[in-house]
């Protein structure tokens, strides 16, 4: 009989956008993970407060979604921190954690709305 055990499936949920605060400071471990054209292209996009300058703070969400940098795509993640396929949901969850945190807080509505999200599932591998 196959080990079941439970996993966490990693959820972006709206209206959040926590990942789009791009503050070099506050975001050290991001910063260091891209090469040298990926940083320009990061640092080119840190606007005067902090934010993404493709961030709209009214609607909370991407203007230029579908062309956005492959470093703000979840799916590149593993490529760029090497981290292991089955190893992704739970990288990606604390990556968001940390992301709320640091811009919301840590009793934050949004990060107990995150954490919801998260859905487990049942995985028999
Ligand atoms: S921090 Fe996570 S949940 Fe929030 S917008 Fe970014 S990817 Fe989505
Ligand atoms: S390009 Fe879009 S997804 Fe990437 S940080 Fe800016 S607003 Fe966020």
């Amino acid at each position: 009989m196959a080990m079941t055990h439970d996993v966490q499936q990693w959820q972006c949920i709206k209206h959040c956008g926590a990942c789009c605060r791009l503050a070099p400071d506050e975001r050290p471990e991001a910063l260091a993970a891209l090469n040298d054209s990926q940083q320009q292209t990061y640092l080119a996009m840190v606007g005067d407060d902090g934010w993404c300058i493709h961030y709209d703070s009214g609607g909370q969400r991407c203007r230029i979604y579908n062309e956005r940098p492959a470093f703000c795509r979840v799916s590149e993640l593993g490529a760029l921190f090497g981290v292991p396929a089955e190893n992704l949901d739970d990288f990606a969850i604390s990556c968001c954690q940390q992301q709320i945190r640091s811009t919301y807080g840590g009793r934050s509505p949004v990060l107990r709305r995150f954490n919801r999200a998260q859905q487990p599932v049942n995985c028999a591998n």
